[in-house]
């Protein structure tokens, strides 16, 4: 299946090294802001004025060395700063993996605290996005521990872990984005078919929008879309309460207007020469982002 050779590309580390020295090619560019903190500043600005807020993500992936969760690390307080400095609408992605997780969990926390204590100076949010199954634990362990001190911090839950009710309910005051899931996880764990994940997803989302604090809905999927639009109106949910969330370069059309009709509408801002991962992962989702790519090497 095409999806399974995508996830085993993105998994691959040789490919990924040589990714990281080439730049952004393979059409990679139409769904990565760019390279460096310049580039994604200016992407959030135009973003911004259309009232698009942004959360950024440095892209990262396979950290097993101590200096390249530390450089990880520099390089996310140096977009807070920037955020900071340029007044503009935006927040903090990260994976947990690419601040040390899989080197020691200490480290780790000593990485995220500087973080999460840098942006709580100036009121910037961050987000741990959640990785695959034998990282969920870890992870929100890490935000347990970080959330005895700062409140500038949430998380996501992936609607095709069997789990994902339960976490939810365990972290139902925390700012939640809710997703279906990107990785590719075994039966032991997680539902396999797509429409068990949509069912899952559909369920989560109404939960947290009638108990939790405030819901961040992350999709393209426009039946899903339409669906909360439509539950958001029956129960009189204020529109303060959540947020339509898609990545950067995909249905650009559908976010300009999801933002048009006074939804809050966050983009996904992927930035960084560690785009390899990132990129696989989408043409897994969906093998139609291959025209991105077919497009981008004629279009040269
Ligand atoms: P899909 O199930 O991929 O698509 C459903 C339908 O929507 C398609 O059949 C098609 O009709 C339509 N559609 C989808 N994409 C397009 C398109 N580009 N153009 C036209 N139609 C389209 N996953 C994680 O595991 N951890 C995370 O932390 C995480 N964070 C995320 C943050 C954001 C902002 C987003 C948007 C996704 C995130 N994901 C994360 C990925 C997520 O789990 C899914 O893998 C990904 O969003 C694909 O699922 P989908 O809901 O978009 O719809």
């Amino acid at each position: 299946m095409l999806k399974d050779l995508f996830i085993g590309l993105s998994q691959n580390q040789l490919l990924n090294s040589a990714a990281k020295k080439y730049g952004l090619k393979l059409g990679a560019q139409s769904v990565v802001a760019g390279t460096n903190i310049e580039e994604t500043i200016k992407t959030i600005k135009e973003l911004n004025a259309h009232g698009i807020s942004c959360t950024v993500d440095n892209l990262g992936e396979f950290v097993y060395k101590e200096e390249e969760a530390t450089a990880a690390k520099n390089q996310i307080l140096e977009v807070i700063q920037a955020i900071h400095e340029n007044g503009v609408n935006a927040h903090i992605s990260l994976k947990p993996s690419q601040l040390g997780l899989d080197i020691d969990y200490e480290f780790c926390l000593g990485n995220l605290k500087g973080i999460v204590e840098k942006a709580n100076e100036y009121n910037i949010f961050i987000n741990f996005d959640m990785e695959d199954h034998n990282r969920l634990d870890p992870s929100f362990k890490l935000l347990d521990e970080l959330s005895k001190q700062y409140v500038n911090i949430g998380t996501v839950i992936q609607a095709y872990f069997f789990r994902a009710q339960e976490d939810l309910e365990k972290y139902k005051n925390y700012r939640l984005r809710i997703v279906k899931g990107a990785y590719k996880e075994t039966e032991e764990y997680a539902y396999q078919d797509k429409k068990d994940i949509d069912e899952n997803f559909i369920k989560l989302i109404e939960w947290h929008l009638l108990n939790g604090k405030f819901t961040s809905i992350a999709t393209h999927d426009h039946v899903i879309i339409n669906h909360v639009k439509q539950f958001v109106k029956e129960h009189a949910i204020p529109t303060d309460k959540f947020e339509f969330q898609m990545l950067y370069g995909f249905r650009k059309d559908m976010q300009l207007q999801l933002a048009s009709e006074g939804y809050n509408f966050c983009t996904y801002v992927p930035f960084g020469d560690d785009w390899y991962g990132y990129f696989m992962r989408r043409l897994a989702e969906r093998p139609q982002n291959l025209n991105l790519v077919v497009k981008q090497v004629f279009t040269k």
